[in-house]
């Protein structure tokens, strides 16, 4: 045979935000003063009483294995969240907690994708969507939306896009990276038309409560029948400032949670038994106060962006990115501090500078499938904000 990688994992490539991150991570303690807006993880800290609960799990010794869908009492406090919070009724059986919403998501395609089987992915989408689908052997048929459609697929374009090969449609609302969120009409309307098909829907709802006045609607909601083709897909990362903790859940009909706890049994058995009980204690603990922070922030990035020339920018209605376009940059010539010049010859290149000559990191659109923008967390701190709004103001100054 041969040494070599597989097939799979020669074709895959590492996480374009997580890469950023740390490379941004890097340049800051080599002694540099970045301001970093790549990755997406809230700047506030993990609520006190999850932090409380899972230091209270350490010393009660609750350090053992747990059943591998998750322990009882957070899988029973998940169904009453999204019965009070979502208007879905699920039983525990059907919600399975994983190490983060982003094996719950790799849990789905393992579960439903046969070599060749299609997922509808519109785009831009979060990075890790494709490689997943990949992984899984299946195809990514990539759903294309704009600025011009505030990135939102129609109804008209998913029933177009669906063939006999068509396993599961994608939705992520509010969206990573674009910040789109889909109104209940735009959602009633995918509905009608999804509903007529044998497909999955997987319901990426991570962002669910950073929306800024457009609420959130699970597709799950339209009827019993969509229901039972939904995998409703969540986690605490997000809400709850809990990246490092690693906890995220899908609620779905049983026989699929079933599928996946098998496959979860040989891959990585329960998720942490410290971070469940951190997690079962957060559920309360969600701070509307946050919000406002982020609407805020928004809103301050947004009318600075505004005013920066050659850039266009959606108004992002939820999540904690935007995502401008900065295709009239590219042809441009960018003179650095030290006097040397550079074309900017792509979007890459762009982030590439911002990050080397003005020390603001972002993360280029390429690796969301849009290689026109750029995409900005704004989860940090309104002083970094401004330092960052200053920074790409001198950056388009050095434009020419
Ligand atoms: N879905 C989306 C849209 C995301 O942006 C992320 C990144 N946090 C995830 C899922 C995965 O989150 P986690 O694995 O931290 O729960
Ligand atoms: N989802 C976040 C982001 O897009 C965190 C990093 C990751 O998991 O990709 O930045």
């Amino acid at each position: 045979m041969s040494l070599e990688l597989s097939e799979r994992f020669q074709a895959i490539s590492p996480s374009p935000t997580l890469s950023i991150d740390a490379k941004t991570k890097a340049l800051a303690a080599s002694g540099v003063e970045i301001v970093n807006l790549s990755v997406g993880e809230p700047d506030f800290a993990t609520p006190d009483q999850a932090s409380l609960a899972g230091i209270a799990a350490i010393v009660g010794n609750f350090t053992k294995y747990t059943p591998v869908p998750g322990i009882l009492d957070l899988r029973a406090a998940i169904a009453k969240k999204l019965y009070d919070e979502n208007q879905l009724t699920y039983k525990p059986e059907e919600i399975i907690v994983s190490s983060g919403a982003k094996h719950s998501l790799y849990n789905i395609f393992m579960a439903i994708l046969n070599p060749g089987d299609e997922v509808l992915l519109p785009a831009p989408y979060w990075v890790s969507y494709p490689e997943q689908i990949r992984l899984a052997q299946g195809v990514p048929v990539i759903l294309p939306t704009d600025e011009s459609t505030g990135f939102k697929i129609t109804p008209e374009q998913v029933e177009k896009a669906i063939t006999n090969k068509t396993k599961a449609i994608l939705l992520n609302s509010p969206s990573n990276p674009t910040g789109a969120v889909y109104t209940k009409a735009e959602i009633e309307a995918l509905a009608a038309v999804i509903e007529r098909h044998e497909i999955f829907v997987i319901s990426d709802e991570i962002y669910e409560r950073m929306t800024y006045g457009t609420e959130h609607v699970s597709i799950a909601t339209y009827s019993e029948n969509l229901r039972n083709k939904t995998f409703v897909v969540n986690g605490f990362s997000k809400a709850f400032a809990m990246t490092g903790w690693r906890v995220g859940y899908v609620a779905a009909p049983q026989y699929l949670v079933s599928a996946m706890t098998s496959f979860q049994s040989h891959t990585t058995s329960n998720p942490a038994s410290i971070s469940q009980k951190a997690a079962l204690a957060a559920l309360g603990a969600f701070d509307p106060e946050k919000i406002n922070l982020f609407q805020a922030r928004r809103d301050f990035v947004l009318e600075n962006l505004r005013r920066l020339p050659g850039i266009s920018v959606a108004k992002p209605d939820g999540a904690f990115y935007i995502f401008p376009n900065a295709a009239k940059w590219l042809g441009l010539t960018y003179t650095m501090k030290d006097g040397s010049q550079v074309k900017l010859d792509s979007v890459d290149t762009i982030c590439e500078l911002l990050l080397t000559d003005v020390f603001v990191s972002v993360v280029p659109g390429s690796g969301f499938g849009a290689p026109h923008n750029f995409r900005i967390s704004y989860a940090t701190s309104m002083p970094q904000l401004q330092k960052a709004m200053d920074r790409f103001a001198e950056f388009a100054d050095r434009l020419n």
